[in-house]
C-alpha cells in the first residue's frame, strides 16, 4: 500500500495520495463511447460560414478564428444597475469580454492533431488576445481555457477555446501570484523555477523537454494525468517569449497532447488553462507563465469525482501515484494514433 501527503507549492495545500484505492470495484458512471465526426458539420456554430445562435455568420475562415462569445458570462452588455444586497453582501456588474477562439476550420480535429506551425500560430493568437484584452483598463485578468470532451460538459467537438477577460483576477491565479510573491520575498527565488528544478532533479515525471520548454506531470498532481507545460525561463505571460521559445513551447505542447490522445487511442478529455499573470497593473515578479491540464478521467470509463474531501474539505485526494501515471505517459508513442493508423489523409 502506498499512502502519503504531498505539498502542492503553487496552491499551498496538501494533496493526499492513497493509490491503493484504485483497486476498489467500480460500479459508477461510464464515459460515452467515441463516435466518428465529420470534417464539416452544418449544425455546428463554429464551422466556417455557419450561422451562430446570435444570428451572426462565421467567416469562411481557413486558419484561426476569433469572435465574441454569443452567450458571454462576462460582457460589455452586463446589466450595470444591480439591486443592492443586504448586510455584508456585495455585488458588481459582470463586466468584461468573452471570446471564442476556433483553432481550425476542421470540425473533427483536436489541438493534438494540429501541425506544429498551426499550434505555434495558436500560441501567437493567444498572445495577441492577452495583450489586446489585458491592455483594456477594466480588464484585470485574461483567462484562456479549453474545456475538451463530453465528460467536461462540451457537446460540440469543434476544436476551440474560450477567453474570459474579467474585472477581477480568478482565484487560482490570485493565489499563485500571492504564493509566488511570498516565495520570492522569502528566498529570492522564483517558485516555479524551484518546481522545475525539483522535477529535473527527479526526472521521472518529465514527459517532454527541449531547449527552452518542458512538459511534466507534477509531484503534487491532484488528477491522475494532470500535466503542466511551460517555458523554462520565467515570463509573466506569452508576451515576452522569443521566437525560439514560442516554437519550443508549441513542440512541448504537441508532444504532451499526442501522448494524451495515444493513452486510450481516443481524443483525451481535459480542462486546459493558461496561467498568465494578471493585467491589473500590479507588480507580478515571481510569477511564471504556465499551462495546466486537468483531465477528469482516471481510466477510459472512470471519472474522478469531486466529493467530500475536495468539495467539502477543499483538499484533493488522489487515487493514483504520479510517478506511475507519468511512466505510463512517457512510454507512449510520439506520433498521434490517427496518423499511425492511417485515419488521417
Ligand atoms: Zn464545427
Ligand atoms: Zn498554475
Amino acid at each position: 500500500m502506498k499512502w502519503e501527503q504531498r505539498w502542492h507549492p503553487l496552491r499551498s495545500e496538501w494533496v493526499i495520495i492513497a493509490a491503493h484505492r484504485q483497486n476498489r470495484p467500480w460500479q459508477g458512471e461510464t464515459v460515452a463511447s467515441q463516435r466518428t465526426t465529420p470534417e464539416f458539420d452544418a449544425n455546428c456554430f463554429f464551422c466556417p460560414g455557419n450561422l451562430r445562435v446570435s444570428g451572426a455568420r462565421n467567416d469562411a475562415y481557413r486558419g484561426i478564428y476569433v469572435f465574441d462569445n454569443d452567450h458571454p458570462c462576462v460582457g460589455p452588455n452586463a446589466p450595470p444597475e444591480l439591486s443592492s444586497p443586504t448586510g455584508i453582501y456585495r455585488n458588481s456588474p459582470a463586466d468584461g469580454l468573452s471570446r471564442v477562439v476556433c483553432y481550425s476550420p476542421k470540425h473533427n480535429l483536436t489541438l493534438a492533431e494540429l501541425e506544429l506551425p498551426e499550434i505555434e500560430a495558436l500560441l501567437h493568437s493567444w498572445r495577441a488576445q492577452y495583450a489586446e484584452l489585458g491592455a483594456r483598463p477594466e480588464v484585470h485578468h485574461v483567462l484562456v481555457f479549453e474545456n475538451k470532451g463530453e465528460v467536461v460538459g462540451v457537446s460540440n467537438p469543434h476544436p476551440h477555446c474560450q477567453i474570459y477577460a474579467t474585472n477581477f483576477v480568478f482565484k487560482t491565479i490570485e493565489n499563485e501570484v500571492r504564493i509566488s510573491r511570498q516565495h520570492l520575498e522569502e528566498t529570492g527565488r522564483v517558485l516555479f523555477q524551484d518546481i522545475l528544478q525539483a522535477e529535473r532533479q527527479d526526472t521521472r515525471r518529465i514527459i517532454f523537454e527541449n531547449a527552452s520548454a518542458i512538459a511534466f506531470l507534477p509531484y503534487f498532481a491532484r488528477y491522475a494525468y494532470e500535466c503542466y507545460v511551460a517555458p523554462k525561463a520565467t515570463h509573466e505571460g506569452l508576451s515576452t517569449l522569443g521566437p525560439d521559445e514560442m516554437r519550443d513551447l508549441a513542440q512541448a505542447l504537441k508532444a504532451m497532447l499526442v501522448k494524451y490522445d495515444n493513452l486510450w487511442s481516443t481524443p483525451f478529455p481535459y480542462v486546459m488553462t493558461l496561467h498568465h499573470a494578471p493585467t491589473d497593473g500590479a507588480d507580478h515578479r515571481g510569477f511564471h507563465f504556465h499551462m495546466e491540464f486537468h483531465p477528469p478521467l482516471r481510466t477510459p470509463n472512470l471519472l474522478k469525482y469531486l466529493a467530500g474531501p475536495e468539495i467539502g474539505g477543499g483538499n484533493f485526494l488522489s487515487d493514483t501515484w504520479p510517478e506511475d501515471k507519468a511512466a505510463e505517459l512517457r512510454s507512449l508513442a510520439d506520433v498521434h494514433y490517427k496518423t499511425r493508423s492511417g485515419q488521417k489523409p
